[in-house]
């Protein structure tokens, strides 16, 4: 098969604010120096436009974007309104505990609330008047080495069948070769795990830990002066099933943005976090906020919430590694755009002096995570590094941690606590405590409450149906022992409903036309029995103001 091949001077894989922030970064800087050539930049994101595939709560910690974009551009950022009243509750199952206090370091008064897939589709635009190019619809299918050194990735073949044959509109994806491969594919990314793993980059000592998060957008009657409104919650429905939280946003007086985010390294095999979100929208304090409502958007993905020792080198021979395809996120205040776009200023600034000075080099790219060490978002998760140990421990430890943490900038609790993988968490099905009960068919018929299928109608996925199908049991024997031992937790912990039992009982079904994308799967089999693959690029969600 001959593939065409293309050259670029960096590409970057993935259409978010880190690599977005990289590209802007440099160009900017290559702009103001003026040299006799500035680079040629392609970025590749898999959704089929820009930010399809972005997703998060989400109040912005605003402060990089100072430094990344002209007081102009800030004027024309697409953002909700500004956080004037925020609270923190303690939920029991009918009771909301309001904190009477809420720690400067928690706090968000006057960030704005932001779309993160609508600012994502600003930075790309950006990026493009800059003199970039965005190909989106094309999945960066692998990274291409040469003798150890990353120099290029190929995007995947579009047209082949779902026996693996070619169609008549079969077109072999191209080789793009590049000095630098920019590695912004979002949490659990497909080459970033692999370059991780073939190159031994996590060197911190932890694994990552995930948590799945799980949002929907409500419209509602217009309640004047509820803009700019937020609430975090703990306890109910997640108290003492898994560590998390839930979210409410309000960015105009007419829009709730409602989520829960639930850490996978979960007990229970029953437990269902789509359930648990359904749960969390019956509280009364949540509910009161979507009264007369009608959603108009879902979505979920995974988040990286290991922290400062889950963190992998970020640099490495032709590539770096940024936002939250490294796993940079603040987990105390489950934020992670600030420390992404502070990554791509890191990135850009030092892929300009490599360009500057004509140096490509490991030695040259290791100046991007030494520059990072010295911003802010960094120096946080350092200081709270052991905090997401503390949690798996139970909510009193973790409060513990954190105070400890904080209190001491970061010197107790010492060393380093452990983490294990997600997946080694769950427990026999036997050994599973009752999950709560999901709600009833009166509260689903209120609207309120859809089940994965009704909601998934509103994540706007859609993928080519004739075509290799891009989750894989890897061993369908081992299906028959985790299904009487485990209960088969694939068929719960997708927020899509993608996994079903077939009637015979031993055999797991596979509708991967549903695929968010959110990768829970790889992450919590417990038996790592399913792989997760590149479906044809233009293929999954469509999030709009997600
Ligand atoms: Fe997420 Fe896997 Fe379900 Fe796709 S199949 S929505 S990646 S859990």
């Amino acid at each position: 098969m001959k593939r065409d091949t293309m050259e670029f001077d960096i590409v970057g894989v993935g259409g978010g604010v880190a690599t977005f922030a990289t590209v802007l970064r440099l160009l900017k800087r290559i702009k103001q120096a003026a040299p006799a050539k500035a680079p040629s930049v392609l970025i590749v994101e898999k959704g089929a436009m820009t930010g399809a595939h972005i997703l998060s709560g989400a109040v912005l910690d605003p402060e990089p974007l100072t430094e990344l974009l002209s007081a102009e551009e800030r004027s024309k950022m697409p953002i909700g309104a500004r956080v004037k009243t925020e609270n923190f509750y303690r939920l029991t199952r009918n009771q909301a505990l309001r904190l009477p206090w809420i720690p400067p370091a928690l706090s968000a008064h006057n960030f704005p609330i932001v779309s993160l897939s609508s600012l994502s589709k600003y930075l790309g635009q950006l990026c493009e008047e800059a003199g970039a190019e965005i190909g989106t619809g094309f999945s960066a299918a692998e990274l291409l080495q040469t003798d150890g050194r990353v120099t290029g990735i190929r995007i995947g073949d579009k047209g082949i069948d779902k026996h693996g044959s070619p169609k008549p509109i079969f077109e072999p994806g191209p080789d793009i070769s590049a000095k630098v491969v920019i590695l912004g594919e979002g949490a659990c990314g497909k080459l970033t795990e692999k370059l991780i793993a073939g190159k031994g980059l996590r060197a911190r000592g932890n694994p990552q830990a995930y948590a799945i998060g799980i949002k929907e957008i409500y419209e509602t009657q217009a309640v004047p002066g509820r803009a700019g409104t937020i609430a975090h919650t703990f306890g109910y429905p997640l108290a003492g099933h898994a560590y998390g939280g839930g979210f409410l946003y309000c960015p105009s007086d007419t829009k709730v943005a409602v989520g829960l985010v639930t850490a996978l390294d979960y007990a229970e095999a029953a437990l269902n976090p789509h359930d648990l979100f359904r749960l969390y929208k019956r509280h009364p304090l949540v509910h009161s906020f979507l009264a007369d409502s009608k959603v108009i958007a879902y979505g979920a993905k995974v988040l990286p919430e290991g922290g400062f020792y889950s963190l992998p080198a970020l640099a490495s021979e032709g590539a770096l590694i940024v936002g939250d395809a490294a796993g940079l996120l603040d987990s105390l205040r489950l934020k992670g755009i600030h420390i992404a776009l502070q990554s791509g200023i890191a990135a850009g600034d030092t892929l300009f002096d490599c360009w500057q000075q004509n140096d490509f080099s490991l030695s040259a790219l290791s100046a991007y995570p030494r520059r990072l060490q010295a911003s802010s978002g960094w120096r946080q998760m350092k200081r709270i590094r052991n905090v997401r140990a503390c949690f798996t421990l139970g909510t009193l430890p973790g409060i513990a941690g954190a105070a400890l943490s904080l209190f001491t900038n970061g010197l107790l609790p010492p060393g380093r606590w452990r983490l294990e993988p997600d997946w080694q968490h769950l427990r026999r099905k036997g050994a599973a405590r009752a999950r709560p009960e999901a709600p009833g068919a009166a509260a689903i018929a209120s609207g309120l409450q859809l089940d994965r299928l009704s909601d998934l109608f509103y994540s706007g996925t859609k993928h080519e149906e004739n075509q290799p199908c891009h989750l894989k049991i890897i061993d369908t024997e081992r299906c028959k022992e985790c299904i009487p031992k485990f209960g088969a937790p694939c068929t719960l912990f997708c927020p899509a409903q993608v996994y079903t039992l077939a009637s015979e009982g031993d055999r797991i079904q596979i509708d991967a036309g549903n695929c968010l994308h959110c990768k829970t799967c790889q992450i919590k089999d417990p038996l790592e029995n399913i792989e997760w693959n590149l479906p044809e690029g233009g293929g999954g969600p469509n999030y709009v103001g997600m």
